[in-house]
């Protein structure tokens, strides 16, 4: 969904416009008896213009009945929501339901399913979400069409640019605390503000937030931080008293003083740099957690060790998160290895060293990253020579120069057989060696040189053994 697309049109379609193959599989759903409309974020969507890829129908048919009239498709949850493929379109068609008792402010605890729209449409969150439409419906002389069913204003909201919540909004925030990020979620991505009995709802419940998952959590933050401008949605969480609940570390750097912009504060700064990353999820997470180690390490005006320290937090934050190890792995690299400092003098091998440190395929996001973080300190673009920086990196990239130890002419069995040498934790030390000679000389990475140079090592090894070793 592109985001941000600003606010909608004065008066926007009722017809969604759905696809041919969409307005078929609505179509034999009513052949065969029973009600079916397209209804929540896609049809939201299609109405703002904003041409959704997957379309949510809702239908009186149960699954299995959805199920028996589309050959091949699938159940997609356990709550009986089918998946059906056609004509190149993907539909989610899910039964009218209920929910109830939401004991644990977190997800309901069943749900019931009913043939009522009206039951269905109760249920959802927030007015603009709660619309149904349908080419045709049952009218009172028969079929009439198309209809948009809109039993909660949801589309004068659409056109004010307002998320409202269905019903009285503390008990749906009680019912379900993720909706209070959905509200901040959807005002940032939409251009929408949100209601003010909505709004203060979310004030006096923030603290409901703490029963959410950490994944479901984050479900809501890698959207947020997908908005053009993720500030948007991150001021909104800090000024609701939402990002103390969900993510206080990031929270704690509100009022945290920093010499970079006069007047502003961390958090500006962190909003700042989130702002001017790139839409790429590593590079948006890093930025949000770059100096989330700062608060701790604040010491005469400056943070000594706060990437370091900020590694490890943003490791135990991801962790909450149930954040999947790769992705989280990525974001902790970055924000560990921000504080690098460029210097013209650097040598090719210095270059070459500090892409082997940080990895040739995430130096990108490094340097967006940092780039992000120079803009939102307000800093030149061209600060710290990150451009030199990185037209050198993309040089030695281009040149191919050897930077792993996969890249070396040879290999542990090459030494094995050459050298004579037994397996073992002398081979990785070697090929250690070899790569420090090939990253300070390219040229060097000849098997015949390598060679040589890996029999010069071992017996200058043999001269001069390691402190502690035993001699051989
Ligand atoms: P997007 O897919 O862009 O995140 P969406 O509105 O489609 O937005 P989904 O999570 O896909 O959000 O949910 C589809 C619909 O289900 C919503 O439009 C809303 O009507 C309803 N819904 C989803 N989550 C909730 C919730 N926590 N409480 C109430 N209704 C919800
Ligand atoms: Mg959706």
């Amino acid at each position: 969904m592109p985001a941000d697309a600003g606010r909608p049109p004065a008066t926007p379609p009722v017809d969604p416009r759905p696809p041919e193959a969409v307005r078929e599989i609505l179509g034999r759903l009513r052949s065969a008896g029973f009600a079916a409309y397209l209804v929540g974020g896609s049809l939201r969507d299609a109405l703002l213009g904003r041409g959704p890829t997957d379309w949510d129908v809702a239908t009186s048919a149960l699954p299995e009945q959805v199920r028996d009239l589309f050959p091949g498709s699938f159940y997609q949850n356990r709550f009986g929501t089918v998946l059906v493929r056609h004509a190149g379109t993907r539909s989610e068609v899910t039964t009218f339901r209920r929910e109830y008792l939401y004991g644990d402010h977190r997800r309901p605890d069943h749900v019931e399913f009913t043939t009522s729209l009206d039951e269905d449409l109760a249920r959802r969150d927030f007015t603009v979400n709660a619309l149904a439409w349908s080419p045709e419906a049952p009218g009172a002389g028969g079929t009439v069409g198309p209809i948009l069913h809109d039993p909660f204003g949801g589309r004068a909201d659409l056109v004010a640019g307002i998320i409202r919540a269905v019903g009285d909004p503390a008990q749906r925030f009680e019912e379900d605390a993720l909706r209070m990020l959905r509200a901040v979620r959807f005002a940032a991505t939409l251009g929408f503000t949100i209601e003010p009995v909505t709004l203060g709802a979310i004030r006096a419940n923030a603290g409901l937030a703490a029963t959410l998952s950490g994944e479901r959590l984050f479900g809501e933050l890698r959207r947020m931080l997908a908005a053009t401008r993720p500030s948007a949605a991150l001021r909104p969480m800090a000024e609701a008293g939402l990002l103390g609940v969900a993510l206080p570390e990031v929270a704690a750097q509100r009022g945290i003083p920093q010499d970079k912009v006069p007047g502003l504060d961390l958090w500006e700064h962190t909003l700042a740099t989130v702002d001017a990353a790139p839409d790429r999820p590593a590079v948006r997470l890093a930025a949000l957690l770059h100096d989330v180690g700062k608060p701790a390490t604040l010491a005469d005006g400056g943070f000594p060790g706060h990437d370091r320290a900020g590694a490890e937090m943003a490791a135990r934050i991801l962790r909450r998160l149930a954040v999947p190890r790769d992705q989280a792995d990525a974001v902790v690299h970055l924000v560990r290895q921000h504080m690098f400092s460029y210097e013209p003098s650097w040598s090719g091998a210095a270059v070459r060293r500090f892409i082997r440190r940080v990895g040739a395929e995430v130096i990108d996001d490094l340097l967006d990253l940092r780039a992000a973080d120079n803009a939102g300190s307000g800093l030149p673009a061209g600060a710290g020579r990150l451009p030199e920086l990185r037209a050198r990196v993309a040089a030695e990239l281009a040149a191919g120069a050897p930077l792993r130890l996969a890249d070396l002419a040879i290999d542990g069995d090459d030494l094995l057989r050459e050298l004579g040498l037994a397996p073992g934790p002398e081979i990785g030390r070697l090929l250690g060696g070899l790569l420090e000679v090939v990253l300070n000389d390219p040229d060097a990475n000849t098997a015949e040189r390598l060679l040589a140079e890996a029999r010069r090592s071992r017996g200058d090894a043999e001269r001069d053994p390691v402190p502690g070793e035993p001699g051989r």
